[in-house]
């Protein structure tokens, strides 16, 4: 992509408004000059000032370090429409894999506790935890049961005894968004997430036992309870199946509304509908429901893997400490209130593959957490680093209370598949300590980590433009991957 990205500063560039007739705002970018290079690989910018058409947004289309190509909107944007003036809710905007996201779990243990038994940790995970497309899980759910998942979301695996009131307080929206509606979810889409409630899904979903090895803020790192060395469980999943369906249906529904509500974009990947319109409430309502789904498939996740441990360190995960740090969403699109140009405004923040922020004392933060910020969860590779900051000031201030999600791809799977060799990657992970198991060959290879960019890069942008702040890091110990 050769548009124009001026330089704001070292960690901000700009798309003006002028690059395109139909920019509603600029297009912004946060990035340093190694990643710049990155992003100008594929067309990501180009979405991001493509967002900028959308009716109603406001202040500007973001874009974060580990954007990259996506349906619609680039994955790593951030954009947020007044619903007074008309804003849309777009699908793409949230993506396929509604309220994908990640869970930490912190634990007592410490890595000399786990190394002896790794091997036997990550097959007793690999072997609990279903995996890979369309994959069943042991978690037997009724008919009427599915249902009730979309209202109640995570409180339906705590009521069943997976887990604790505790659990909930640690996930954002506590496991559940209102204003889910299960009768807006179509019977195919019921159909595919169907048995799918704690199970991991493809490929760039994964469940890893980590271990800190860097500490940023020991105050912060203090009231979250964590110190060097602790080994820690970090569990990224999604809505499955159900999830996908509920994309799929309404982007039909909403390539009609194009045309409805006179909305021009130049590309149909962006098809939106208003958030007050029946379609954009329908879509919402689906998308909730979803999400909700999503939720409480990574509490019957976390509650497979505490299992585990308690089988292998023969105790319960109580006496492990296997405390929820954090959950969060990472595509998803929230109705909530911030301040623009001074004013209190009610926006459509559309959050996908970047993750809610929100910094000290805001409401929606819990009381643990209210002095340090909210737990921000950013996974990086199999081979690297993934880290855990906390949500700031800044990022209220500046995106929504947004950050980045991840280290971002690099090269798309298919490239990936051509240039890692299998063997010779599962050599180099074991050489660094690291156990992988996976449900094929393949996805291992598409997920190798010279297919992402480097998380630290992306990491140190977020921080150092302080839009999110660092705790601590972690380096894999053991991978299971979809
Ligand atoms: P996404 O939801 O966009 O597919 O993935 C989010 C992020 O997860 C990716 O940008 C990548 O940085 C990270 N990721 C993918 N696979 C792994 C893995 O096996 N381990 C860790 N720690 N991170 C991963
Ligand atoms: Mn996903
Ligand atoms: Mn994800």
């Amino acid at each position: 992509w050769d548009g124009p990205l001026e330089k704001i500063d070292d960690y901000r560039w700009r798309i003006p408004r002028t690059y395109k007739a139909g920019m509603r705002v600029d297009g912004i970018i946060y990035a340093d000059e190694k990643l710049l290079k990155d992003i100008r690989h594929d067309k990501a910018a180009e979405q991001v000032a493509n967002v900028s058409f959308l009716p109603g947004i406001v202040k500007a289309s973001f874009g974060m370090p580990d954007i990259h190509w996506g349906y619609g909107f680039a994955i790593g944007g951030v954009a947020a429409m007044d619903i007074e003036k008309g804003g849309v809710v777009s699908p793409g905007g949230v993506g396929y894999d509604i309220n994908c996201g990640v869970r930490l779990v912190r634990t007592d243990l410490f890595e000399k506790d786990v190394r002896p038994h790794l091997k036997e940790l990550v097959a007793g995970l690999f072997h609990a935890v279903p995996s890979g497309v369309g994959s069943e899980g042991d978690i037997r759910v009724t008919a009427r049961e599915e249902k009730e998942i979309l209202v109640k979301g995570a409180g339906w695996a705590v009521a069943k005894g997976y887990g604790t009131e505790d659990d909930l307080e640690a996930t954002e929206e506590r496991g559940a968004m209102a204003g889910a509606d299960p009768e807006k979810v179509s019977d195919r889409a019921y159909a595919r997430g169907k048995q799918q409630s704690g199970t991991l899904g493809s490929g760039n979903h994964f469940l890893e036992v980590q271990a800190i090895d860097q500490l940023y803020d020991r105050d912060a790192a203090d009231a979250l309870g964590l110190v060097e060395g602790q080994v820690m469980v970090m569990i990224h999943s999604g809505s499955r199946g159900l999830g996908y369906q509920v994309c799929d249906d309404s982007l039909k529904t909403m390539n009609t509304c194009l045309e409805k509500y006179h909305i021009h974009v130049p590309d149909r990947q962006l098809a939106c509908a208003p958030v007050e319109s029946p379609e954009g409430k329908d879509y919402l309502a689906a998308m909730r429901a979803a999400a909700n789904y999503a939720w409480n498939n990574r509490q019957c996740l976390m509650h497979l893997a505490r299992q585990v441990f308690e089988k292998v360190f023969v105790s319960s995960w109580q006496k492990l400490g296997m405390r929820l740090v954090y959950d969060v969403a990472h595509n998803i699109a929230k109705i909530e209130t911030h301040r623009v140009k001074g004013e209190e405004r009610t926006l459509c923040v559309h959050r996908k593959g970047a993750t809610r922020a929100f910094g000290p004392g805001h409401p929606a933060v819990p009381e643990r957490y209210k002095r340090i910020g909210q737990p921000v969860i950013i996974p990086g590779d199999m081979g690297r680093n993934s880290y855990l900051l906390v949500g700031t000031q800044a990022a209220m201030d500046e995106t929504f209370g947004s950050t980045c999600h991840g280290a971002g791809r690099l090269r798309s799977r298919h490239e990936a598949k051509r240039v890692v060799d299998f063997h010779a990657l599962m050599k180099e992970l074991e050489a660094k300590g690291i156990v992988v198991m996976a449900s094929g060959h393949g996805t291992v290879v598409e997920e190798a980590p010279s297919a992402y960019k480097d998380v630290n890069d992306v990491v140190g942008v977020v921080h150092n433009a302080g839009i999110a702040r660092r705790v601590c890091r972690m380096r894999p110990l053991g991978v299971v991957k979809g």
